[in-house]
């Protein structure tokens, strides 16, 4: 398999990685707006062991919302199924940045992969801490699961993102009001723009989201998530992971993945593969263009659709 996936890897790049039609990169935090579009990198780490990787495979990347799956995982950890009594779990149908469902819904977000929930989910996480506690623990998380103690956060995409994250502001602000986000809202979004400011190649997130892939555990053999809390997060990812266009994701690729507006996908085949790919170009929805038809691509030829009999 391991030959057949390293023809398909190489073809991808050379077809989908070098394409004109690249989307357009995120320019709503200043700092990501420099990054150069003309990027495209494919790592795939399988449940055998092996690692198939392709173009800029190496380069580092904002993880930005893929950090939320991390961040989902280490708060179960500390409060079990109690977070749902904070965060929903169904799609949204609305925007990653979207306030409108918080008031009808009193301030319990939809779920932990919107903005929302992902800042609750950080209220979570802080646990009473300052927010560099929060961050460490993240960072540590990070690199003991992709056995990678180069990951680290860019500080100036975090600076950008403080500086201009309004809406994330209100959004923090307007569930303080129902008590759902509960430290104080600079401590809670510096955590928040933080843990999005970690910067990860596909290499290494290919490596970090192992644990998915093998049903909870790391490929050491210890236990990071149980069974059924690792096939739950991959349910979310399959229907929430994209936002708004989830269904869409679901539809074309059928794998479970998490989008960042970096521009990189965390995809899982559940026994099988973990997937990152990167392309810094969105869609309309703010998912990687080229990164979305990477995946749809490698699903069909691979036949890693979760909807495929194994
Ligand atoms: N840090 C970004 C924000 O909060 C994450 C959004 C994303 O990656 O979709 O706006």
């Amino acid at each position: 398999m391991a030959a057949d996936l390293e023809t398909i890897v190489g073809d991808i790049v050379a077809t989908i990685g070098s394409a004109d039609d690249r989307g357009s990169v995120a320019s709503y935090i200043p700092e990501l707006a420099k990054v150069d579009p003309g990027q495209f990198g494919i790592a795939i780490a399988t449940a055998d062991g092996d690692m198939i990787t392709g173009g800029g495979c190496a380069v580092g990347f904002s993880i930005q919302s893929i950090s939320k799956v991390f961040a989902l995982t280490l708060a179960l950890g500390k409060v079990g199924d109690q977070l749902w009594e904070r965060v929903g779990r169904e799609p949204s149908g609305t925007a990653f940045n979207s306030i409108v469902q918080l008031e009808h819904e009193h301030g319990i977000p939809r779920n932990p992969f919107i903005n929302a929930g992902a800042i609750v989910v950080t209220d979570i996480n802080l646990g009473g801490h300052q927010p560099r506690v929060a961050i460490g623990e993240m960072l540590r998380f990070l690199r003991y699961l992709a056995g990678d103690d180069d990951i680290a956060i860019n500080e100036a995409v975090a600076a950008s993102e403080t500086a201009s994250g309004f809406r994330n502001m209100a959004l923090a602000n307007y569930m303080r009001a129902f008590d759902n986000v509960r430290h104080p809202v600079d401590l809670v979004l510096g955590a928040y723009f933080h843990q999005c400011a970690i910067e990860m190649s596909c290499r290494q997130l290919a490596l970090a989201g192992r644990y998915l892939m093998l049903d909870g555990r790391h490929p050491d053999g210890g236990r990071v998530v149980s069974p059924r809390r690792a096939r739950r997060i991959n349910a979310l990812m399959l229907t929430c992971g994209h936002y708004d266009a989830s269904g869409d994701f679901a539809f074309r690729v059928g794998m479970p993945g998490k989008s960042g507006v970096g521009g990189g996908i965390l995809a899982i085949v559940p026994g099988r593969a973990s997937i990152a790919v990167w392309s810094p170009g969105l869609n309309a929805s703010g998912n990687s263009h080229l990164g979305t038809l990477a995946l749809e691509e490698l699903a069909r030829r691979a036949g890693w659709s979760i909807f495929s009999p194994a």
